[in-house]
């Protein structure tokens, strides 16, 4: 792609293999910009892979994409999304509600829908485990579902293998749990595609494990999930935020590269006498940019003290850490004080 190109989040209907579009819808408000959705043509009904956030100016947008290529937008068949998260999936139940448009996510997904729906607050529940002192509960309400994210019951659960086919094309839903549970990508195989949701973003590290449901071991499901795309064929990337086409291979290596040094480098603040996610958050750098952790605004801190305890979760089941509770807070010690170093750092 050269310098002419517009940044991937112009709006807009850009083709990206024969009878798929890419069309970024916006996230008002949200650093990530915008989301690509993405339409596949068929003979029996448009489909769209992800749905967007269901504000107005989304809808608006996702019209207009559509039309751009001689779509109505009552026409849309089926949404398949990739995960719960609210800017892949809300816009799917409005469809819903409007046209009656069938939405339809992994069925990994469920206990996480169902607590959206009940817009009951799960991430406050985590500050005392990661030893967080400067965030409350009352700091979280603005991100826990609300009354801005329209969700529902999705009309099918997909699950494993249980190809999506179409009348020209068969879409294969593939597990991979680590953004979130339920996460799913879809392959078209025969077109050299990969629909990749969240799990593999061309620019950034997706985000690990925020959800109603959160697991524990979160980042070892996602390495896991890495090494599952790296068994497939090298696929071109359509992710859900940036800019699509690059190669599977190439970024799931990237990926785990980032995810080893990580871990070298959260063990290598882990202090003698123990220290809390929160603490080791607060020495590591963050985002691409390398940003300090009290450059961080509410919400990214919440995220980053999150990815610091799926690292040391990882490190704890591989052995190089255990924990003890402190009054409910997690403190992690190094299992071999000898002064090795753990897992070679060099180089
Ligand atoms: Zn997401």
């Amino acid at each position: 792609l050269s310098n002419l190109d517009p940044a991937w989040y112009v709006p807009g209907t850009y083709p990206v293999a024969p009878g798929v579009h890419r069309i970024p819808l916006p996230l008002p408000g949200e650093g990530l910009r915008a989301v690509n959705i993405y339409v596949v043509e068929d003979a029996e009904g448009p489909i769209l892979i992800d749905a967007g956030w269901s504000v107005p100016e989304a809808l608006d947008a996702l019209r207009d994409g559509l039309s751009a290529v001689g779509i109505n937008l009552k026409d849309v068949r089926r949404t398949l999304i990739t995960h719960m998260h609210f800017d892949h999936y809300t816009l799917a139940i409005t469809l819903r509600r409007l046209f009656g448009t069938s939405v339809e996510v992994g069925l990994g997904e469920r206990r996480s829908i169902e607590l959206a729906i009940g817009r009951t607050p799960t991430l406050a529940q985590w500050l005392v485990p990661w030893g967080v002192t400067d965030l409350s509960a009352a700091d979280l309400v603005p991100y826990e579902a609300n009354d801005r994210h329209e969700y529902g019951r999705p009309d099918r659960w997909i699950e494993q293998s249980e190809a999506v086919r179409l009348s020209g094309r068969a879409l294969d839903p593939i597990p991979t749990p680590g953004h979130t549970q339920g996460h799913l990508v879809f392959a078209d195989f025969a077109a050299g595609i990969l629909f990749t949701g969240d799990h593999i973003l061309p620019t950034i590290t997706p985000s690990i494990g925020l959800e109603p449901v959160r697991h524990d071991l979160c980042l070892m499901d996602y390495l896991n999930s890495l090494d599952v795309i790296a068994r497939l064929p090298d696929l071109a990337v359509l992710p859900a935020h940036g800019l699509p086409g690059g190669s599977s291979q190439q970024r799931v290596a990237e990926l785990k590269e980032h995810h080893a040094r990580r871990l070298r480098d959260t063990l290598q603040c882990v202090k003698p006498d123990g220290s809390s996610a929160f603490e080791i958050a607060q020495q590591l750098p963050w985002t691409s940019r390398q940003r300090s952790f009290n450059e961080l605004d509410t919400f990214n801190r919440y995220l980053a003290i999150g990815e610091t305890a799926a690292h040391l979760n990882v490190l704890e089941l591989r052995g190089e850490l255990a924990f003890t509770q402190v009054d409910g807070t997690r403190v992690y010690e190094r299992t071999h004080m000898d002064g090795k170093e753990g897992p070679s750092g060099a180089g």
